[in-house]
């Protein structure tokens, strides 16, 4: 960990690059394979230096009529794309579509590094001297035949390239750096799953501004983020990068990232370019098993898979990321239905498509391309405009064009999409990055990133124990508290995946922050690590339980590592990882009471502390206030507000669990679940030996007071059809609840709006959240909180892929979760009686 904290600048995890270098090497050697059986030799890159001549923009080139970012619609930015393009040799428009990291080397020259390097390196050579050329990308950039570079970061890094690019390439196009800024530059922030249970949004705007502001320092105006698939099911480790299971409020999310890093105008200094990602379905994995396939109808890829991605092109991200996995039998990277027909025609997307990384050659092992030229043709026919690291479109492209199967005004509209984006970002004017370089956590952004942890952990659970008070906030009377766990003073492990260029001493742990309290406050902490995240060995476990016996109280701090989620990170157990369940059981044996901080990049299975543990807190992986932010809420100076953004199931056989299921034709209403079946019960749809539902679900989270919820109503009963479709952008009613704090301090309540659709010509969700708000209240203050509904919180795809609203009966609920419980109904009434409601 360690190592690939030193490393940071790399912006992947160790083991991810281990696994990258594992991965490729197979991918490679299947290519090769590949290449070799279709007697294929490789090309060589073609000299095309004479600029070729513009043809027409074909129809596609012409800007949507509904340009998703009006920036990239301005027309003197397409005027400055044409004079630029009409100087273009094909060599120079190829460049513009590639895009390397920095870690090549010549071909042919010696290659560098150490012996395991270079041992890695002729391995690789030895599979496929094609693909694995080591690219010069200096001599690339300063003959113009490089666009783009991933994970080049800071001043003297990107700088270097680009005065290249600027200075020696015959048209002096600057390139644009693009990296994993995934939750923070160097001021790291919660793990995106954790920022989504804050259920804010405009903190999520105000993170992403901050990571932007810090990362242009260092030359990066090119973010691969936010990455917005749904994700059902936690096995899958990316679950950790996304915003959880619910389509609204992954829109909601996504919206808020594309404002905080873009702002209103890409050119403003501190401001990067997104790439939402992975264009589409990627989180659908099945099994949740990293990069595997994924099948679905269009229905659910419409109405349950696209609203984050469709909400942030709407929002104006300036690029979007094509995925690895192929999505009904079609990889996401070569898939005309998902590039063109719902990104370009339908939701009128005028930036450009980045392939993810190598996903172009990986087309070869979908078996959709025999060959690297078949791979290169589909992926930037179907609307892939930048190839990441595959080599495919620099060797391929010429030999297509000029044999006519790829034509050039395709690789126009793809450069001009480029450019655009280029021009837009205010590159060609300010090249360089800017400003003092951000080489260390920002002091003036610690609190808001303070704030932001703060406000993503989850109480699960907090009992009243022996003096008939919660055990959270801990009262100042336990002032000798037992620290215990492998995760309560580890800086590495407070970041989680994708850790930015975030720096370990940075970085504050729950030990650091509470020893210092306790100085301050005359208590003492009683630090034992017990085990190791990973460990079997309990040699720790006795240290841990005298640390226990001698306190008044113990905080707990396990769960996962980073590592253990993220790129690569499935896992088919989601339990606590090594002996931790063990060390828990032994210190909750002590009898001592136990608050258990959960960090994990995931849901996790947490049964048995569930049952025997008082007080339970999902921490995720905080950031760099980790130590403070959880100092803040164990003690009570704020009280909890995150809601979960994913269901915990009770076992792994559960997943895919997510609370806006489809109905079923034998539903087990009213059947103890709890117990086995006994008779006709078992007929119905159920385990025979766990509960249907979740062990904390969607939208659910405590806090130090309670709410109540009153007046639930709608304010139309019924809706004539005809109205109800006929205005797309305003309210058609309103929902509203009255919201108490019924106990005893100040907190904040996310309320939640779900509604049901019953009658329609396709099932519907047993219920969808369609809106929420944060509501702040002082004890026994009340508010009512109003959720306008209109044809967008209401409409559902049908059977020809379009949104409908249908004449049909709706029940609303507002609650403090998915199973909120008080409702309201209303009708949307026919327009004849023939086709009244069923
Ligand atoms: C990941 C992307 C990432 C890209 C560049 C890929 O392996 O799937 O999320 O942006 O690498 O580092």
């Amino acid at each position: 960990m360690k190592t690939r904290k030193a490393n940071a600048l790399i912006l992947k995890h160790l083991p991810c690059t281990w696994a990258r270098g594992q991965l490729r090497r197979f991918l490679l050697a299947s290519s090769a394979l590949i290449l070799a059986l279709a007697g294929l030799a490789p090309q060589a890159i073609a000299q095309n230096t004479t600029p070729t001549a513009i043809r027409p923009a074909p129809q596609s080139a012409v800007q949507a009529k509904h340009p998703s970012n009006a920036q990239l619609a301005d027309p003197r930015i397409e005027a400055r794309v044409d004079r630029l393009l009409r100087q273009m040799t094909l060599d120079d428009k190829i460049g513009q579509l590639v895009q390397y990291n920095d870690t090549g080397d010549a071909p042919g020259a010696p290659a560098t590094g150490n012996a395991a390097e270079l041992a890695k390196k002729a391995e690789l050579a030895a599979v496929n001297p094609e693909t694995t050329t080591q690219v010069n990308a200096k001599e690339l950039a300063a003959t113009g035949r490089l666009g783009s570079m991933l994970n080049t970061v800071g001043a003297d890094r990107t700088n270097l390239y680009q005065h290249l690019a600027v200075d020696k390439s015959r048209l002096h196009i600057p390139l644009l750096f693009g990296a994993d800024i995934i939750h923070g530059f160097r001021t790291i922030y919660p793990v995106p799953l954790g920022l989504a249970a804050s259920w804010d949004p405009d903190l999520v705007a105000d993170v992403s501004r901050i990571s932007a502001e810090e990362a242009s320092t260092a030359g990066v105006r090119w973010f691969y983020s936010p990455m917005v698939d749904i994700s059902r099911d936690p096995r899958w480790g990316r679950t950790t990068e996304g915003a959880g299971e619910d389509p609204y409020l992954g829109a909601a999310i996504a919206r808020a990232y594309i404002r905080g890093y873009q702002g209103d105008d890409l050119s403003k200094p501190g401001r990067v370019a997104a790439s939402v990602k992975h264009f589409a379905a990627y989180g659908a994995a099945e099994a949740g098993r990293e990069y595997n396939t994924t099948d679905m109808s269009e229905i659910t890829l419409r109405q349950i898979y696209l609203p984050p991605y469709k909400a942030a092109v709407e929002a104006g991200s300036a690029t979007i990321m094509s995925a690895f996995n192929s999505l009904n039998g079609v990889p996401a990277s070569a898939n005309p239905f998902l590039l063109g027909k719902v990104l370009r025609s339908e939701w009128g997307f005028n930036g450009f498509v980045v392939s993810d990384y190598t996903a172009v050659m990986e087309l070869t092992n979908h078996g959709i391309a025999l060959d690297a030229a078949t791979a290169t043709r589909k992926a930037l026919t179907a609307g892939v405009d930048v190839d990441m690291m595959s080599h495919f479109y620099d060797a391929e492209l010429p030999a297509l064009i000029k044999s006519g199967a790829v034509p050039m005004r395709v690789v126009d509209e793809a450069v001009r999409r480029v450019l655009r984006v280029k021009f837009a970002t205010g590159l060609f004017e300010h090249p360089y990055a800017e400003g003092t370089e951000v080489t260390a956590a920002v002091a003036a952004h610690r609190p808001l990133v303070r704030r932001a942890a703060e406000e993503s952990f989850v109480l699960l659970k907090n009992d009243k124990i022996a003096d008939g008070a919660p055990l959270l906030p801990l009262a100042s009377a336990r002032n000798r508290i037992a620290l215990i766990g492998p995760l309560a003073d580890d800086t590495a492990e407070m970041v989680g995946a994708w850790g930015g260029a975030g720096r370990d001493p940075d970085t504050i742990t729950l030990r650091q922050t509470l020893e210092e309290r306790a100085k301050q406050a005359g208590g003492t902490v009683l630090y034992a690590k017990g085990t190791g995240i990973e460990d079997t060995s309990d040699a720790g476990f006795a240290a841990a339980v005298q640390a226990a016996q001698a306190a008044d109280a113990v905080v707990l701090a396990l769960g996962e590592s980073g590592a253990m989620s993220g790129e690569g990170g499935s896992r088919s157990h989601l339990d606590l990882p090594g002996n931790q369940q063990q060390l828990l059981q032994a210190v909750v044996a002590t009898g001592k009471p136990v608050v258990l901080l959960v960090f994990s990049g995931r849901p996790l299975v947490l049964n048995w502390a569930a049952q025997h543990v008082p007080a339970i807190l999902e921490a995720w992986f905080p950031g760099t206030e980790a130590g403070n932010a959880l100092a803040d809420v164990l003690y009570g100076d704020v009280a909890p507000s995150g809601k979960l953004p994913m269901s915990f199931p009770r076992a792994v056989g559960q997943e895919p669990l997510y609370y806006n299921q489809f109905p079923t034709g034998r539903p087990a209403t009213g059947i103890d679940l709890a117990k086995p079946p006994s008779g006709e019960d078992r007929f119905v749809s159920r385990y025979t030996d766990i509960p249907n539902d979740a062990l904390f679900p969607f939208g659910y989270g405590l806090t130090y007071t309670s709410f109540s919820y009153t007046g639930v109503q709608v304010s139309k009963s019924t809706i004539p059809l005809a109205q109800a479709v006929a205005s797309r952008n305003t309210p058609i009613l309103e929902a509203t609840a009255t919201v108490t704090n019924s106990g005893s301090r100040t907190a904040t309540e996310v309320v939640q709006c779900y509604v049901r659709n019953l009658g329609a010509s396709i099932e519907q969700p047993v219920r969808s959240l369609k809106g929420f708000q944060r509501v702040t209240l002082a004890p026994g203050e009340s508010k009512q909180v109003s959720f306008p509904l209109g044809f967008n919180e209401l409409s559902f795809f049908n059977l020809e892929s379009k949104p409908a609203i249908e004449a049909t009966h709706y029940t609303v609920w507002i609650g403090g979760s998915s199973l909120a419980d008080q409702g309201a109904q209303f009708s949307v009434t026919p327009a004849s009686p023939a086709s009244r409601p069923h």
